[in-house]
């Protein structure tokens, strides 16, 4: 299965764990059959909720000092 966005040979799952294709590259994640749409969809939450994360961590931060 290759990457969407980089064209790299996604990382295939160890056998017995969830069905989850990673790029190296972009850490990018997909499901067997999945298209590009779908891929890019799911980083777009990926991205989405690292950035919540981020400023749920500096609001902590604040709130400590
Ligand atoms: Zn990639």
């Amino acid at each position: 299965m290759l990457c969407p966005h980089c064209r790299t040979l996604m990382t295939p799952p160890p056998p017995g764990a969830p069905d989850r294709h990673a790029c190296t590259t972009c850490l990018r994640v997909a499901a067997t059959g999945e298209d590009a749409q779908d891929i890019e969809a799911r980083e777009d939450q990926r991205r989405e909720a690292l950035a919540l994360l981020d400023e749920a961590l500096a609001l902590q931060r604040t709130r400590r000092t």
